[in-house]
């Protein structure tokens, strides 16, 4: 390893990318250096990411790629999604709100939508004319979804949603919502009730409430959403009525892949930027990277990144050949993102003062990367699944 770069040393080779999607990995770097480096900071201050980003974003082919070519896309596999986020947690997590939208908000109107549904979407939410956000938290319920208490009533040929939705990704800029909501609040078990729904932000009855003030991710907008009587028609239900629950279970295992791809980029640039300071600081005489301590720190943190990549590695490939890996991806989710949580303040102890400095990335990630551990389900909620699938 004597010749190779830092980056080579922390990140293993990922060998399923081909040279199409490399191309299209240096295509968005190159993109995002002018695009989004340069204004990131001022983003972050503003808490928000302007709307102009999410429409070049798309204009240049890289939002929802994915997309069939019958709605305008060009088809792209799951690893062009994968390098989104990749390339966009790089950054910053607060660009995530991107990512959201990319790979888990509108696969769920490819997946589940209608003929009718897809045409009038999928094509503005490739273009970045429509931003998306999916709606299931509210304030008494979480991790326990089946309990929420938001109902979609069915009325004529209509829904009368009401409810109060938080922690809304996208919140504020959202133009189309997935809503979850009860559509037989009475069902037993509750979660049979479940239905998603379509709501546009112009729907009357359709509002925001807070923007929320995050300890992180100050870029991404994170807010309360309230519907009052919202009457939504019924071409605008998601899937089928009661069957909500089963398509959220169904395309969980993308988001948590996808959460576990961002964990791991902040792990591998938070191991790069460590080691390159290290090298550069000097204590007592000495770069601070030929302590013992500091050697013996970032060897631990290398070996926890490695494994970490070879896991999601996996799991990306068998996620591509249509596997169920409910026990593997809770376990990647919880294990990966509880890595990474672990090392900002190892990393951030190896900056010394500078690593409480704002002007350090590291201070950063230091309050960015809390949040993984808790959405997409947190990591208590997967070691339940894991434990179920070792029959406890
Ligand atoms: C920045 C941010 C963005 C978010 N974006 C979205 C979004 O776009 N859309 C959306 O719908 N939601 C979103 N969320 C909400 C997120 O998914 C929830 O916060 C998460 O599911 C946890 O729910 P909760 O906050 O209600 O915590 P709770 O469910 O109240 O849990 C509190 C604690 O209890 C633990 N716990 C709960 N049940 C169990 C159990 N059975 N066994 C052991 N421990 C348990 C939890 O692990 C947690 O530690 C976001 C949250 C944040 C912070």
């Amino acid at each position: 390893m004597k010749n190779a770069t830092v980056k080579e040393a922390a990140i293993s080779k990922q060998s399923y990318f081909t040279e199409e999607h490399q191309m299209f990995r240096d295509a968005l770097r190159k993109f995002l250096e002018k695009e989004a480096i340069p204004y990131f900071e001022q983003w972050e201050e503003e808490g928000l990411v302007p709307r102009s980003f999410w429409k070049k974003v798309g204009e240049n082919g890289f939002l929802c790629s994915w997309i069939g070519e019958e709605y305008g896309g060009i088809g792209a596999d799951f690893l062009f999604t994968v390098i989104l986020n990749e390339e966009l947690c790089r950054i910053g997590f607060g660009l995530g709100g991107l990512d959201l939208h990319s790979g888990i908000v509108v696969p769920y109107i490819n997946n589940f939508g209608t003929e009718e549904q897809k045409r009038r979407y999928l094509p503005g939410c490739m273009s970045g004319d429509i931003i998306t956000a999916i709606a299931m938290t509210e304030p008494g319920a979480g991790s326990d979804l089946a309990s929420i208490r938001t109902t979609a009533i069915k009325d004529g040929d209509s829904y009368l949603l009401n409810g109060q939705k938080t922690f809304i990704s996208n919140g504020i800029q959202s133009d189309l919502v997935v809503v979850v909501a009860k559509t037989n609040p009475k069902a037993v078990p509750a979660h049979k009730g479940i239905s998603l729904f379509l709501v546009e932000s112009d729907m009357p009855g359709f509002s925001r409430g807070r923007k929320l003030k995050k300890i992180g991710l100050h870029s991404q907008d994170t807010a309360e959403l309230v519907f009052e009587n919202v009457k939504v028609p019924a071409a605008n239900l998601l899937g089928e009525e009661g069957n909500g629950f089963y398509h959220l279970m169904k395309e969980l295992q993308q988001e948590r892949i996808l959460s576990v791809v961002g964990a791991q980029v902040a792990a591998e640039e938070m191991l790069r930027m460590t080691i390159e300071y290290v090298k550069e600081r000097e204590a007592f005489g000495l770069p601070i990277g030929k302590f013992q301590n500091t050697q013996f720190k970032l060897a631990e943190m290398a070996t926890h990144v490695q494994i970490g990549r070879t896991f999601l590695d996996d799991l990306i490939v068998k996620h591509m050949s249509g596997e169920e890996l409910q026990k593997e991806v809770s376990m990647a989710k919880w294990w990966i993102s509880d890595n990474a949580r672990k090392m900002a303040p190892e990393c951030m102890q190896l900056h010394g003062g500078y690593g409480y400095m704002e002007e350090y990335k590291i201070a950063r990630w230091y309050r960015d990367i809390a949040v993984v551990p808790i959405y997409a389900g947190s990591n208590e909620i997967m070691k339940t699944i894991i434990a179920k699938k070792l029959g406890l």
